[in-house]
């Protein structure tokens, strides 16, 4: 049996956070942001209010114990609502890697970090990428030599979103390093790394093209202390906790974009309704109904991978029906095409615009520079997933490259 339909609470949960984000997060207010680069602490409490900052965590953390399909929504509507992306990235980071945080996590970090995180009182995020690249997960610098039994850490990351918000909200990241190099990446362990911690600075906050609201940085790690109770999970795991935080978090960056791409189409469709040339509204001719028919076509197809796949992580979690290389499949097919589509869609839609599109009064080029983030990097790049796709479809002994 198939069954395509919300859950009744999934259903009024779309609504209530529509219907939240429609009276705080306007086109207006997300220019704001994107100009004054930076979201109001207000709405980051608002979201922590609304229950949707961390929101698949179990009650006990703080969390609502929503399903991947609840969460999946959320960002849906977080595209929606900021079509530049930059409050989706901050809901999404911590939806997706706070989950492997938190499951993870001792006593003390969970109370320390990831419940004042629920609340929209601190930030945790994801630091993998190294100055030397972010896709060879073998080339990373960071090392871990053991300290009691704690460790001591040096290494640096860079192109990490939130390190601003991490510093000012005293929050911290999921950062991994070789404490085992002989073991390739099963000589990987994952910690906690408060940001507000002796020995991390700040090494510089880029200056990205998009998605301005939320800050992009470094930081590096110069004889860093991680107690034992700051180390996440088991020694030499961080590969696989890296990979089911990546696959978390592709689902919900497919989602965000997805709700950017079907904003974008509604303010493309009212505008073309009103707009005139040669004496009748642009939505007349075929020409452009047939660029609508194109992309209303590709959304509701990607945004059925994206739910299907949101569904096949809940049965992964909860029945163990799927394996999580079969998920990982699916989660870079949703990442691969969703981004892609949403570019193309603010593209498309910025040519009906005409000139206007292309200057800052028209919302569309935010959204363009924001959704450009996931096609370039940010949770693995394009090829990236190609590769993963490839390997789980032809086999890996076909697609071994060392
Ligand atoms: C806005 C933004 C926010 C980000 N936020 C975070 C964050 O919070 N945390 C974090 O850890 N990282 C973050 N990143 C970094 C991001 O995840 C990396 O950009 C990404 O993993 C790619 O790494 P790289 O930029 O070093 O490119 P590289 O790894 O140097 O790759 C460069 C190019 O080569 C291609 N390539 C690499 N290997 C292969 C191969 N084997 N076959 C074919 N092509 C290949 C890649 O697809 C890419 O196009 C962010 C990036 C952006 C743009």
């Amino acid at each position: 049996m198939i069954d395509f339909s919300f859950t009744e609470e999934q259903e009024l949960f779309r609504e209530a956070i529509r219907e939240w984000l429609s009276k705080n997060l306007s086109l207006e207010q997300v220019r704001e942001n994107d100009t004054k680069h930076e979201l109001p602490k207000s709405f980051i409490k608002g979201m922590g209010d609304m229950g949707l900052l961390l929101l698949t965590l179990p009650e006990e953390d703080g969390g609502s114990a929503a399903d991947w399909v609840t969460a999946t929504i959320a960002a849906e509507e977080m595209g929606y609502a900021d079509i530049s992306v930059a409050s989706a990235v901050f809901y999404l980071v911590q939806a997706s890697w706070g989950y492997v945080v938190n499951r993870l996590a001792s006593d003390t970090v969970k109370e320390n970090y990831i419940k004042k995180a629920t609340r929209g009182e601190s930030f945790i995020g994801i630091g993998v990428t190294e100055p030397g690249g972010g896709s060879d997960v073998a080339g990373y610098k960071t090392e871990l030599k053991p300290d009691g039994d704690g460790w001591i850490v040096n290494g640096e990351k860079s192109y990490i979103s939130g390190t601003a918000e991490a510093v000012e909200m005293d929050g911290g990241y999921f950062v991994s390093g070789y404490n085992d190099r002989s073991k390739g990446h099963r000589g990987m362990t994952s910690f906690f790394l408060p940001i507000n911690q002796e020995g991390v600075e700040i090494t510089k906050r880029v200056d990205n093209m998009g998605r301005m609201a939320i800050s992009t940085g470094g930081f590096q790690m110069t004889d860093v202390k991680i107690p034992k109770e700051y180390q996440l999970g088991e020694t030499n795991r961080a590969f696989y906790y890296t990979m089911e935080g990546f696959d978390a978090a592709r689902l919900l960056v497919s989602s965000s974009c997805i709700g950017a791409a079907q904003r974008c189409l509604e303010i493309g469709m009212d505008y073309i309704k009103e707009r005139k040339a040669f004496g009748q509204p642009l939505a007349k001719y075929q020409g452009i109904q047939f660029d609508l028919a194109d992309m209303a076509a590709h959304s509701e197809a990607i945004k059925q991978l994206v739910y299907k796949t949101a569904w096949m992580l809940d049965q992964k979690y909860q029945h163990g029906t799927f394996s999580a290389l079969e998920c990982s499949k699916y989660l870079s097919m949703c990442k691969y095409l969703a981004p892609h589509y949403a570019l193309d869609t603010f593209r498309r839609v910025m040519y009906w615009f005409g000139a206007y599109g292309y200057t800052e009064e028209c919302p569309l080029e935010m959204g363009m520079r924001g959704v450009m983030s996931y096609c370039i990097g940010a949770e693995g790049s394009a090829n990236i997933q190609k590769i993963v796709i490839a390997r789980e479809t032809l086999g890996r002994d076909w697609t071994r490259t060392r």
